[in-house]
């Protein structure tokens, strides 16, 4: 099984048995394919006799987008497992273990993290989760600062970042993120109840000038290793565990998309409690639950960040005074911008999100779109004017 093609059920079952010192020798072992089959395929292999589960997941050659498919490069695995490492090796909390990767079968087995939910039900569900905030906060700051230029070694940087060229995924982001929303590409998939507002979208010349300065930052700006898909469908989480999956989507890029994709997601989430809250009370609390926790994450992600600057970073033209208060400035701009584009492209663009669009009732479902429009056309307009986080909750409460 070396020549590449995606495995059966029963070729994954053969494939972990073949792992060394996983399973007992002669086993009996069960197969379930549990992802959704759109890029890559999620075997959950089992043995009932001790319990012991393991996920192997196999990248396909192609993306099935609505009903077509587009060819994608297999060197995405070999992508995703090595920054899975990179972030083990950082923070091994916060990331599943990779037991191995099979680059001719571009494969990743790794730990089985089913006793977590997926984040995005979580919060549907107006779940909350103490450790969250510190948690992912933590993941940013230490996968951002120690795969920089501040963290590591310049030279040692450039050759890393030639490591994670991911040209094919990158032009899905950037066309899918930063062009189609903006303009009538086929791509989109506009609800006919908003397509006034999105059409004014697309009159806004400030707006659209702002989407043409985040676009160029994403395609030039090498700052740091990002997980590059970091919404809450790539977070498993439980009131006492976060775990990061899925970064496929990894390069060399600027740390506010990471950043603003989580906060964005969360964003999505307040919008649509207007379909998930049972009364106005319910949906005021979970709100400022979520309003809470982006504070917090911004917050301690600053504190996290900055502090390891302090003590780690040793070159002395970083310890030039007033630069690290205007980096720090500048990465706030920039999540406030990637947040507003990640929140618009997830109302009218591709690929959507089940907060909003799972909404059944039609006119709540609208109300959501269109406070997700709101609240990410102003982060977009306004991002290099924010000097606090407290601007963006400021956004958020005014448009709800
Ligand atoms: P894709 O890139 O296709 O989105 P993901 O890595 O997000 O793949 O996985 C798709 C789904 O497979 C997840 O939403 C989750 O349900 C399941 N899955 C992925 N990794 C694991 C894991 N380590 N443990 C348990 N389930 C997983
Ligand atoms: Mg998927
Ligand atoms: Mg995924
Ligand atoms: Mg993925």
């Amino acid at each position: 099984m070396t020549a590449y093609h995606p495995l059966t059920e029963e070729e994954a079952i053969l494939y972990a048995k073949g792992i060394p010192d996983l399973f007992q020798s002669d086993t009996k072992l069960v197969s379930r394919e549990i992802g959704d089959g759109n890029l890559n395929l999620v075997f959950h292999i089992t043995e009932p006799d001790s319990g012991k589960s393991i996920i192997l997941k196999q990248a396909l050659p192609y993306a099935k987008v609505v009903g077509e498919s587009w060819p994608l490069t297999l060197d995405r695995a070999r992508i995703e497992s090595e920054t899975l490492k990179i972030e083990a090796a950082l923070c091994p909390h916060l990331v599943p273990h990779v037991h191995l990767f099979d680059s001719d079968l571009a494969l990743t087995v790794m730990q089985d993290l089913s006793d977590h939910v997926i984040m995005r039900q979580g919060l549907i569900e107006r779940n909350r989760y103490p450790l969250f905030a510190a948690d992912i906060a933590h993941f940013l700051a230490h996968t951002l600062y120690y795969t920089s230029d501040l963290g590591m070694n310049q030279q040692q940087k450039k050759i890393q970042l030639g490591r994670f060229i991911n040209p094919e995924l990158c032009k899905i982001t950037e066309d899918l993120i930063f062009d189609d929303p903006y303009h009538d590409s086929s791509n989109n998939n506009i609800d006919p109840r908003i397509r006034d507002t999105v059409e004014q979208l697309w009159q806004d010349s400030d707006l659209l000038l702002e989407v043409a300065v985040l676009r160029e930052k994403f395609l030039t700006h090498a700052q740091a290793l990002l997980h590059g898909d970091l919404h809450t469908g790539s977070i498993f989480i439980r009131p006492d565990s976060t775990k990061v999956i899925d970064p496929e989507f990894a390069y060399y890029g600027p740390m506010g998309f990471d950043i603003g994709a989580i906060i964005a997601n969360l964003l999505l989430n307040f919008a649509a409690q207007e379909g998930w809250s049972p009364d106005e009370t319910e949906r005021e609390d979970y709100r400022g639950y979520l309003l809470e926790t982006i504070k917090e994450i911004w917050t301690t992600f600053d504190r996290e960040f900055r502090a390891l600057w302090n003590e780690h970073s040793t070159d002395r033209v970083f310890h030039t005074p007033g630069y690290q208060d205007l980096y720090m400035q500048n990465l706030l701009q920039d999540t406030f911008g990637f947040a507003g584009a990640k929140m618009v492209r997830r109302v009218h663009g591709l690929a959507q999100v089940a907060d909003i669009n799972k909404i059944e009732e039609p006119a709540a479902r609208e109300r959501a779109q269109r406070i997700a429009l709101a609240i990410g056309a102003s982060l977009i307009r306004f991002n290099r004017q924010a000097s606090s986080i407290d601007d963006l909750i400021d956004i958020a409460v005014k448009s709800a």
